[in-house]
């Protein structure tokens, strides 16, 4: 049988996959991302959003004996296939392992009515609330290029906090150069990045994501550079003192210091790529990073009056003093982006979310959405998605349309993406 397994070598442990599957299969653990055989139906879900195609591994083991959780949880790298015929038939090349256990999945799940059910209008897998297809104009990503294997070497060009030194937010816009080494990346896209040293069962540090800030130009255009922004985590989930590994890594590099990096990642949380587009872009923090490399692209582009779209952006953070490049955001034109600022902790202000400006707006965001132009993208805390989505539910219905239709048509053609975390 083909048994569905992640590759510990290549995936960067970012979630997706498991966040993705419908019927809770992949789990995780300090080490590595698994998959339960005994859950898993081959539906597929998970494989598309993937941004490195480490779940996309299917290895012939004998019949009745998976590889078991304990196993996958320790392993380092991927053990060989158990049954001779399949592994020949991988190495000949004559039958892609991967591609049969996806004809046989795609055929078990039409039949079972998955892709029906949950795809958007075009039969294309769900994955979540969001698209599993890039924009139809987007530019085509280059993913994979650096590998755990083949990791590049960049060089720290600039670190700058970008939200007000008193504050309790330490968000750091960290430029990162790589010399001669060719790292083509487009808005949207991420890259991970090893930190140094080892965790408490003496493993090295698994790399970390992190979104790219600058648009597909540079940063400082025509160079060969990007942005990151980072901020510094202190805390885990509970509350309690538990400082980041490599946000604190991160935040704590110099100029000249040099990072290990892997990617680029990420094929379909793309911006679209014709002059008539327009962005919806919902953030919070430090999701705002491919909100300002998309930004920074229109801005760029407008200047050469290849751009003719609107931009139409909500931002929140705790206040202003918090909210990641609000001087440099605030200085861009009204008529060039529609910026709407929620502040959750501003002092002598009611707390406001993202989700209750899309409402304030609702005519605006129905109208904008109305248009085949216009793409979504969401960016930021777990939490928001919910209340994100039923505001732009209300803001449909107020303009008498079915969300869940065009829910469903904004998906299906590349037009809502959530990267969530
Ligand atoms: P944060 O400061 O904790 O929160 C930003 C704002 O979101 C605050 O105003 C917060 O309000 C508000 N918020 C909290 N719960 C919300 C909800 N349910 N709905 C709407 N708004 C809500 O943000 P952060 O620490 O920067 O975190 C941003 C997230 O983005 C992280 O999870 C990060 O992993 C993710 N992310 C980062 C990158 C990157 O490249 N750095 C890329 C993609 C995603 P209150 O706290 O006052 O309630």
């Amino acid at each position: 049988m083909k048994q569905h397994l992640i590759d510990p070598e290549v995936c960067i442990r970012c979630n997706t996959c498991e966040e993705t599957c419908p019927i809770d299969a992949i789990t995780h653990d300090s080490n590595n991302y698994v998959v339960d055989a005994a859950i898993c139906n081959h539906c597929m879900a998970c494989v598309p959003p993937c941004p490195t195609g480490a779940i996309d591994n299917w290895l012939s083991v004998l019949a009745g004996s998976p590889h078991t959780l304990e196993e996958q949880l320790n392993w380092e790298v991927l053990p060989p296939p158990q049954e001779e015929s399949g592994a020949q038939l991988e190495a000949d090349g004559s039958v892609s392992a991967a591609a049969a256990a996806r004809a046989a999945a795609a055929g078990a799940a039409a039949a079972a009515g998955i892709l029906s059910e949950d795809s958007g209008l075009d039969g294309v897998p769900s994955t979540g609330a969001g698209s599993s297809v890039p924009p139809w104009s987007a530019a085509q990503p280059q993913v994979n290029l650096y590998t755990h294997k083949n990791p590049v070497t960049a060089t720290v060009v600039g670190n700058y906090r970008v939200t007000d030194e008193d504050t309790e937010s330490d968000i750091r816009h960290i430029v990162l150069d790589f010399g001669a080494a060719p790292f083509p990346v487009l808005e949207g896209q991420s890259i991970a990045i090893f930190p140094p040293g080892t965790d408490s069962s003496g493993r090295a540090f698994h790399a970390r994501q992190y979104s790219i800030a600058s648009p597909r130009d540079g940063e400082r255009p025509r160079y060969n550079n990007l942005s990151l922004t980072v901020k510094r985590v202190m805390t885990d989930s509970a509350g309690n003192v538990v400082p980041g590994v490599c946000s604190n890594y991160l935040c704590d590099l110099k100029k000249n210091d040099t990072v290990q990096v892997i990617g680029p990642f990420g094929s379909t949380f793309l911006m679209p790529n014709h002059p008539e587009a327009n962005l919806i872009m919902i953030c919070t923090g430090t999701g705002s990073a491919p909100m300002r490399a998309m930004t920074e692209r229109c801005r760029r582009q407008l200047k050469e009056k290849a751009f003719n779209g609107r931009l139409m952006l909500f931002f929140g953070a705790r206040t202003q003093r918090e909210l990641p490049y609000f001087g440099p955001l605030m200085n861009l034109p009204a008529d060039f982006i529609d910026i709407n600022l929620a502040l959750s902790r501003e002092p002598s202000q009611p707390k406001r979310y993202v989700q209750d400006l899309i409402r304030e707006r609702a005519v605006d965001v129905a109208r904008l959405l109305d248009n085949e132009n216009t793409c979504v993208f969401i960016c930021g805390l777990k939490g928001m998605e919910e209340g994100v989505l039923h505001a732009l539910d209300a803001a449909i219905g107020l303009a008498g349309q079915e969300w869940p239709e065009v829910h469903a048509k904004l998906k299906a053609q590349g037009r809502l993406h959530v990267e969530t975390y």
